[in-house]
This record gives C-alpha cells, structure tokens and sequence, in this order.
C-alpha cells in the first residue's frame, strides 16, 4: 500500500489535472491520495470535494482552518499515512507522478535503504538563486554535520518507520528539509527535471526563500552563536592591547591621544556588533518561547475520507 501526500496552498486549477495524472500513473498499485488543503482561500477546496465524490476509494482531504504552511502540511500528512510506502508530491505537477513508481521500484530492489529523494537536475532559476541554494547546502551541511543534498527536495518516497520516526519529532517550526536530514537514514538519491508549474505562480519567492534558509540555520544550529563568541572574544584581544599601548604612549611616554573620529568609529562598530548579537541571541529566545507553548503544528477542520469522518 502507497500513500501519497499531496499538500495544496490556492491550487484550484492544478486538482483535476494532478488527480488524473496520479490515478493513471498508479492505476496497477494500491494507494492512497492524501491531499492537504493548507487554508486555501479559492475553490482548492471544492475541488478536492469534487474528485473525492468521484473516488471514494482512493482519495481523503484534511483541511487546515487557516494556512500553516507546507511543512505542516506534511506533517499532517504523514500522521494520517499507514501505508508500506508514504510519497510526498507538489500538487502543481512540476514533479511528475511516474517518478514516484520509480522510487518505489528502488525501495523493492534495495532492502538496505530507507527512503528515495528525487534531486533536481534542472531548474530555470537564475545563475545567482542556483548559486545560493548550492552555497545553502553546502553550509547547512558543514556546520550541522548531517547530508544536505544540494537539489534534493521534499520529492521523496520513504519507507513506513521514516514517517514514524518523523511523526514523532514535535517541534512546531518545522524545516522538513533538515528534519530528513537530522534523521540520518540511508538516503538513495535519484535525478528528475523538474517541470514547468502547471497553473498559477509559486508560493515561496524570494523574501520567503530567505526567511526558510535563516529558519534552517536557526533551527538546525547553534554556530551562529559560537561565531558570536569567537568575534567578541577577538575584538576584546585586539582592544586590550590597543589599551596597552596608548597607556605606554600616554602615561610612559607622554603623547597626547587625538582622535574624535577614531572613536566614533570604534563605538558605532562595537554598538552595531552588539546590537547584531542582541538580535541573533533574541531569534533563539523567541524559537524558545514559541516551542514552549507546545501549540498543535495544525489545525484541520473538514475531513474526508477517513472513519472519523465529520461531514
Ligand atoms: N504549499 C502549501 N502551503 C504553503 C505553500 C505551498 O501547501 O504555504 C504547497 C503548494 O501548493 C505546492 C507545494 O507546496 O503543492 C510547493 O509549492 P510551490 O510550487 O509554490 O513551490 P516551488 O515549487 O516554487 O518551490
Ligand atoms: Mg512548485
């Protein structure tokens, strides 16, 4: 048995399309489609009611009373996922289902791994987005000391104690990518080209793709904070022998010390230093004070498809 997740954020148009592409694709293969609406405010929703009526069988709907984001999305996801295997897909058909019958395939030959993540071999990114996120990766993986495979994404098939094991790590700012990551498992990464997104625009430009890179760092990684320390521990050294020497220059030797200009310099250096500090210790209190309310990571309102039905 698959189940597959499909989490949609404002797709209305790509529902049917995706829908007849997965049943096509999977038609010879047990499976579940589990769609998540993510608070959508157009006809995502009616539209996922309208396959449901027309597949029973195949389909279920969780739907979020407001938008949480794709990571909650997956969670949710994974919760309610019982299967051997569990895929996780985009439902703007970028990522095309025969991949997913690919990776299944893997995990039938290969006993010894545990999941399967498609990595992008193409993106029509710019030079400088594809420099970025190679760069991302690279340093997610050097200061955390766990894979970070550049281009791989939330493409991916894993095998039923994978979601478990994921399921289970509560943290309510989740960053799946490096939740996968953290995980450690035997990972076979597989190359796809990505294609073009079916209807409407994407859900994460650019001030977004930075705000996920900093949730990645910050939550997956205390050396921000260790850089902290060795550049205040460095400035302190240099600024101790300066004094030293304007002592020996001043009291020993007799000089006037000029300088206005000089320190002026010095203090709006050290206050924007200590200000930068401030704010990066504040971005780990705040993750803190959020986690320690042990919010739910979603709320769902209507379901469809499950026993538990509220119709
Ligand atoms: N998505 C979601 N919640 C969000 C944003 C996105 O469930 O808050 C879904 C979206 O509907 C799509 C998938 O996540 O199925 C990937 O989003 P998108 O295609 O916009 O991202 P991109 O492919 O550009 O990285
Ligand atoms: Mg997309």
């Amino acid at each position: 048995m698959l189940d597959v997740i499909i989490p949609t954020f404002n797709e209305e148009d790509n529902i049917e399309p995706l829908y007849k592409e997965l049943s096509n694709t999977l038609k010879d293969i047990k499976y579940n489609l589990i769609f998540i609406d993510d608070g959508s405010t157009d006809k995502t929703l009616s539209n996922l009611i309208k396959v449901y009526k027309k597949d029973t069988n195949h389909i279920k709907i969780i739907s979020f009373t407001r938008n949480f984001g794709k990571d909650a999305a997956i969670y949710a996801g994974l919760k309610e996922s019982t299967g051997k295997y569990i895929s996780i897909i985009d439902s703007d058909l970028q990522q095309h289902p025969k991949h997913i019958l690919e990776m299944i395939d893997f995990l039938n030959k290969n006993e010894d791994y545990d999941e399967v993540a498609m990595v992008n071999s193409y993106t029509n990114e710019s030079f400088i987005q594809k420099k970025m996120k190679k760069s991302f990766y690279k340093l997610m993986t050097r200061i955390t000391h766990y894979n970070f495979e550049v281009g791989a994404s939330d493409f991916r098939t894993i095998r039923n104690y994978v979601a478990k094991t994921l399921i289970d790590l509560k943290e309510t700012n989740r960053f799946t990518k490096g939740l996968f990551a953290w995980t450690g498992f035997n990972v076979k990464y597989l190359k796809y080209t990505p294609d073009k997104r079916l209807h409407g625009k994407s859900k994460f430009n650019f001030r977004k793709q930075i705000n996920y890179a900093i949730d990645g760092i910050l939550n997956f990684s205390t050396s921000p904070m260790k850089l902290a320390l060795y550049l205040g521990s460095t400035i302190s050294i240099f600024s101790f022998i300066y004094l030293v020497y304007l002592i020996i220059k001043t009291l020993i030797l007799g000089k006037d010390i000029p300088g206005f200009a000089s320190i002026m310099c010095v203090l709006l250096l050290l206050g924007g230093v200590i200000l930068t500090l401030l704010g990066l210790i504040g971005e780990y209190v705040a993750r803190i004070y959020m986690e320690t309310k042990q919010r739910p990571i979603y709320i769902s309102k209507i379901k469809f498809g499950f026993d538990d039905n509220i119709l």
